[in-house]
């Protein structure tokens, strides 16, 4: 399998090659050339595998060029710092299934993909003998999923900023609690943008960026997406192991890269009824699939943090799709963008965009209503981005089909919330509790790039 650029200015590359470049070097996002189909008789014949055979067989279609054992040693790795038996368990309450994706280090469903990039940049850079320096800027889950995916890892060294007193307790400690050598915490006195500021900083001096091998490990890295694919084939199992109902997926939708992985699935031929992206106040996505809007707004802070994002990142993937694969329309879609603040479609096209996906934006006082209303009814205790794909799933999708709901992270990540919405705390998991006390190591420093740049050279690997 080749991968080629969303934008068309790179030659096709192996999956390897994919993976260390993470953003195209033409500024596009990579993508498969084309998706392997899976048969019926291959799908039947999944039902009886585990969740890391499972990701062996689903990967394994997108590399060809990391040997079987390699690649099935790598994903049973990943998965086993899982601390459920099933990795994502299928839950049934109420009329809707939640898809447990936080049973990962960090709670959250990030780890999913992270522990995954974690184990493979180390198998590439070993054998290329090569190192890299990740350097990324984080409001709390990625940077702590990232963080946990390359501890302890050969050949890498983090560099991990965050805004000072900004992010979750949890989320600080999670990240400030690891002191493995190759660990870096910066607590920035200043804002998440400050901090994505000065990344961006760092990314566009090339010399600098050359010279200290310089990498991201935002979820534009395909490896991300890829893992992301297995758990629908695996909920989908699960499903259908015992009904026949159609089966739907609801997705509290942020960068959109949990989402197309959705998209993905189904272009294998995974019989997805709909795909049903929810969103928060911050719903461009859905002003573009309900109503052909998609123009740019203002950020807006909400009880779901993780999906406070106006420009999905992933989506460029989708456009191409949507766009007949033609990179010189989905560059000049970018350049309406960058000049007018806006993405314009034909109709033919906001047709195809409205089989692929249904749409519905929650807001905070909806999602706080349906945080007490499912625990009185279930007894079950969602955290608010998984509620706001909750109550999207019960307004928009048919009760006789399957309604699955991507759970994306534990309660107590964000037991602020819980509380706001329920009067008390979040029963805290035991990997939570063991936070408080332990030795953290965290640098301080002000939203300064010479200072910040200073501190990164004299601590790379
Ligand atoms: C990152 C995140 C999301 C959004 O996922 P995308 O892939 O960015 O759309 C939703 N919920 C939680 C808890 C997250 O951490």
């Amino acid at each position: 399998m080749l991968y080629i650029s969303t934008r068309g200015g790179i030659s096709p590359i192996p999956f390897k090659d994919a993976v260390m470049m993470g953003l195209a070097l033409d500024g596009g996002l990579l993508l498969p050339q084309s998706y392997p189909a899976v048969s019926k008789e291959q799908l039947e014949s999944w039902r009886k595998l585990t969740y890391p055979e499972l990701a062996y067989e689903v990967i394994s279609r997108y590399v060809d060029d990391i040997p079987a054992a390699a690649l099935k040693s790598l994903i049973h790795r990943s998965y086993a710092t899982f601390s459920h038996p099933e990795i994502t368990p299928l839950i049934r309450r109420d009329g809707v299934y939640i898809l447990e994706l936080f049973h990962g280090v960090t709670l959250a469903f990030k780890d999913v993909a992270l522990q995954f990039l974690g184990n493979l940049f180390e198998y590439i850079l070993e054998e290329r003998q090569e190192t890299l320096n990740i350097i990324g800027a984080t409001s709390g889950d990625t940077g702590s999923a990232a963080i946990h995916g390359v501890r302890g890892k050969k050949g890498i060294s983090i560099f991990i900023m965050h805004p000072l007193g900004k992010t979750s307790a949890v989320q600080a400690l999670q990240m400030t609690s690891v002191t493995d050598a190759n660990v870096h915490n910066i607590a920035v006195r200043g804002t998440f943008d400050d901090c994505q500021d000065m990344v961006k900083e760092l990314f566009g001096d090339l010399e600098f960026k050359e010279k200290y091998s310089l990498g991201a490990v935002n979820s534009i890295n395909w490896a991300r997406v890829l893992a992301q694919v297995v758990y629908y084939f695996y909920a989908w199992l699960r499903v259908t192991d015992e009904t026949d109902v159609p089966v739907s997926f609801s997705v509290p939708t942020g960068n959109f890269g949990d989402i197309f992985a959705g998209y993905v699935a189904r272009r294998m031929g995974l019989p997805i009824e709909t795909l049903l992206l929810a969103t928060n106040e911050n719903n461009i996505l859905t002003r573009f699939i309900n109503s052909s809007d998609y123009s740019l707004g203002e950020v807006v802070s909400t009880v779901s943090p993780s999906m406070d994002i106006q420009v999905a990142s992933n989506f460029e993937r989708y456009l191409f799709h949507l766009f007949a694969e033609n990179p010189v329309r989905v560059k000049d879609a970018f350049t309406e963008l960058k000049e007018h603040g806006r993405i314009s479609c034909s109709p033919a096209e906001m047709a195809q965009v409205r089989t692929d996906f249904c749409s519905a934006s929650i807001d905070q006082e909806s999602t706080l209503q349906e945080m007490r209303d499912f625990y009185t009814d279930t007894g079950y205790l969602l955290d608010p981005h998984t509620a706001v794909g909750v109550k999207a799933a019960l307004d928009q999708l048919s009760p006789d089909s399957a309604r699955i709901c991507l759970a994306t992270a534990h309660p107590a990540k964000f037991s602020e919330t819980v509380e706001q919405a329920l009067g008390f705390q979040a029963p805290v998991p035991a990997s939570v509790q063991e936070l408080y006390g332990k030795p953290t190591r965290c640098e301080i420093m002000d939203a300064d790039i010479h200072k910040v740049r200073e501190f990164i050279v004299s601590h790379i690997g």
